[in-house]
């Protein structure tokens, strides 16, 4: 099956929002809200890509095969690097991939012992019942994630919004901060690309790398497989977009575009409303033609 006719031609205008979380993470709308949310924003191609749990493709593309949308199987893993916490988006692998499966369950396995020690954290600093108080917001009990504790302490009236969550408490140095070890990057991206997938690093410019940093990881990722890089995404200013879309051009990376929502009152970016791909770039989707399931 091809692309309508102009985005044929014209491949970079498709609408397509390769980034976005349901209740199987840290998003608050389940996957057959977020299709019809896509849908209903003009989004022709979606992908889901919940952290670290690809639990939620299944019901993710049915609804999207419901609703009318084009669907890539998608995730967001979490690896560590240089010191950082780093994503890797996964694109258009293969579900029931085993080892994938198993990768991404390693990556998940740590989640609880951190929450805990993230309520201990917060307990010294006068909020006692964080652990027992951020369940209700979880959807998934192997990804209790700190958006699940911002939502909680919005709740409790310690803070107006979660950015002031995760300024205040959740980020380096503050009480409810414990760092984490995730998976390696030439796992992650082993692991996507073994699955007939295509491997992106998600949100460049959120990382707080050195430009040496910064360069050994697009080195290091490309050298272990990956191809592509979230050029167009709700984490990007528009001179951050410049600035990857050179990037991509450098090192040769297909170029994402996703809004990673999480939730209509939290995500300032709606699914589907982002700028367009410079046309200067080549989108991922272009090297993904067979991994596009397409409605009836
Ligand atoms: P975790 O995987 O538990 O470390 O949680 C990471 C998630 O926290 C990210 O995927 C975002 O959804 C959210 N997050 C990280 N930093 C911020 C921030 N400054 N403001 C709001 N949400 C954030
Ligand atoms: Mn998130
Ligand atoms: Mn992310
Ligand atoms: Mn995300």
């Amino acid at each position: 099956m091809n692309l309508p006719t102009a985005l044929d031609r014209l491949p970079h205008l498709l609408n397509a929002d390769l980034h976005c979380h349901s209740t199987v993470s840290d998003g608050t709308l389940a996957p057959e809200a977020l299709a019809a949310r896509a849908k209903a924003n003009g989004v022709e191609l979606w992908a889901l890509t919940d952290h670290d749990e690809i639990g939620g493709q299944r019901r993710a593309r049915d609804a999207a095969l419901r609703e009318g949308l084009a669907y890539l199987t998608g995730c967001e893993i979490s690896i560590s690097f240089a010191g950082e916490t780093v994503h890797i988006i996964g694109l258009g692998f293969d579900a029931d991939d085993a080892a994938l499966a198993a990768g991404l369950a390693r990556t998940r396995g740590g989640r609880e012992a951190r929450a805990r020690e993230m309520a201990a954290g917060l307990a010294q600093v006068g909020i006692p019942g964080a652990f027992e108080g951020a369940l209700p917001f979880v959807g998934n009990p192997e990804l209790i994630s700190r958006t699940h504790f911002a939502r909680f302490l919005v709740e409790r009236g310690v803070c107006a919004d979660t950015n002031e969550v995760f300024r205040r408490f959740l980020t380096e140095g503050k009480p409810g901060y414990v760092p984490h070890r995730w998976a390696a990057l030439g796992d992650a991206v082993r692991w996507i690309t073994a699955a007939g997938g295509v491997a992106v690093i998600a949100h460049p410019a959120r990382y707080k790398f050195t430009p040496t940093e910064e360069y050994a990881l697009f080195t290091e990722f490309k050298a272990h497989g990956g191809r592509g890089v979230e050029v167009i995404t709700g984490s990007h200013s528009a001179t951050e977009a410049v600035k990857y879309a050179a990037m991509a051009l450098e090192f040769d990376l297909l170029a994402s575009r996703g809004s990673d929502f999480h939730s209509p009152d939290e995500s300032r970016i709606d699914l589907g409303t982002l700028p367009d791909l410079p046309g200067t770039l080549t989108p991922v989707w272009q090297a993904l033609p067979e991994r596009v399931q397409w409605p009836a």
